[in-house]
């Protein structure tokens, strides 16, 4: 009889975006549990990945990824964010982030190592650092609008610890790291000569006129810094699985060993469309900002009339819902039963903890059609 194998991820079961968005369909419910848009990707983009495939793009890109991709992204870095990025050694095009962050992790950390998180933090962080023998650290966002807290995060550093993980603007809490955030971080890495990964996959969704500050931008995190970022969120093919890690040229050499033995590439067609795309619509991205704030507005707004409680959403294509007024109910049970009864699918907040705080939220993605969004707060109103 074959011996089972001692599982390495003993507590970890299915992800909870896969189990809500699975209840959804079975219970015929509009689901706003697992992130990803139900409207059409940018004219044009479709049409330049069919046109890529037409056109011989189908077989193995090189390992990093196509260069002509990867110079449209250094070009972004530098429209957008000012900062220059070198893209023969510096970009590698990933098949999604969840890749990207993986493989960051597996290149440096060692069985042993410390990796510091902020809870609540995206699900496949803890999982990585697990496989790599590394120990997760969970320092837990402060307040209800889930600030990070410096001194405790500083105060969690001992001499084991290698990395630090963040992710601005923040799953699932919607909220957006601060200049003086970079600013404390940036010192506190070199202070302690800590390695970051820096996930800004939701980088072009922030609202009410704020800023994104990206982890390249100070000198000091550009040193010792994986950036992490996707096309699923900026171009709505979360199904295209693509994205990108910019680190220095070191770092980059690490991770590109243990890409090359997870993934070895991204998918080719992709990568040539979405060079294509940009080149034609380099400013694209900074129109999404707004679209998503008029569609996070409407929501707020046809809830008003509900007994949630909330406070607008800074960043990400995610809004919280405070159901204290409401229910004492734990929110991973109340989500499963309002999806059922009441046919709107959510997201638990307590999963995204190591030990969750006595707090009532669930997240509702935004990301669908107004008509959508209209149904789902008219059933939100009814509870
Ligand atoms: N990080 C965060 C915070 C996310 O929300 C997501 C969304 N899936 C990812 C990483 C992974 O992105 P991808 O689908 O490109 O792997
Ligand atoms: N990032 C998406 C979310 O937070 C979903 C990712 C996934 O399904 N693994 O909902």
């Amino acid at each position: 009889m074959t011996r089972m194998p001692v599982s390495k991820l003993p507590a970890t079961g299915t992800t909870i975006f896969t189990r809500m968005s699975a209840l959804a369909a079975d219970s015929g419910a509009i689901n706003l549990s697992q992130g990803y848009p139900d409207f059409p990707p940018p004219d044009g983009l479709v049409e330049a990945l069919a046109r890529a495939s037409r056109d011989g793009f189908n077989q193995y890109a090189p390992m990093a990824g196509l260069p002509e991709l990867r110079e449209q992204l250094a070009e972004q870095l530098r429209r957008h964010r000012q900062v220059n990025v070198d893209p023969g050694d510096e970009i590698t095009i990933v098949p999604g982030a969840t890749e990207g962050i993986f493989c960051c992790v597996m290149a440096c950390v060692h069985p042993g190592d410390e990796v510091i998180l902020l809870d609540p933090c995206y699900d496949s962080y803890a999982p990585a650092v697990q496989l790599a023998g590394g120990m997760p650290v969970h320092v837990a966002l402060a307040g209800t609008d889930f600030a990070v807290d410096w001194n405790a995060v500083e105060a969690a550093i001992t001499p084991r610890t290698r990395m630090l993980m963040i992710n601005s603007p923040h799953n699932p809490t919607g909220s957006v790291l601060g200049r003086q955030d970079l600013e404390v971080l940036s010192q506190l890495a070199e202070r302690h000569d800590l390695l970051v990964s820096s996930d800004e996959v939701y980088e072009h969704l922030v609202y009410d006129g704020r800023q994104h500050y990206s982890a390249l931008q100070w000198p000091a995190l550009r040193q010792r810094a994986f950036v992490h970022y996707s096309f699923g969120k900026t171009f709505s093919v979360t199904g295209w699985k693509t994205g990108y890690c910019v680190a220095p040229a070191a770092l980059t050499a690490e991770l590109r060993k243990v890409h090359q033995f997870v993934a070895f590439v991204a998918v080719t067609p992709v990568q040539k469309a979405i060079a294509d795309f940009l080149q034609q619509q380099p400013d694209y991205p900074l129109t999404l900002a707004q679209r998503y704030q008029e569609k996070r507005d409407l929501f707020i707004e046809a809830l008003a009339g509900s007994r949630f409680r909330l406070q607008a959403s800074a960043g990400t294509y995610f809004q919280l819902l405070d159901y204290s007024a409401i229910s004492g109910l734990p929110d991973y049970q109340l989500c499963e039963d309002w999806t059922r009864e009441y046919g709107v699918a959510s997201i638990p907040i307590s999963v995204f903890y190591q030990q969750p705080p006595a707090q009532s939220l669930l997240r509702f993605c935004f990301a669908k059609s107004d008509a959508t969004l209209l149904k789902a707060a008219e059933l939100l109103c009814k509870i």
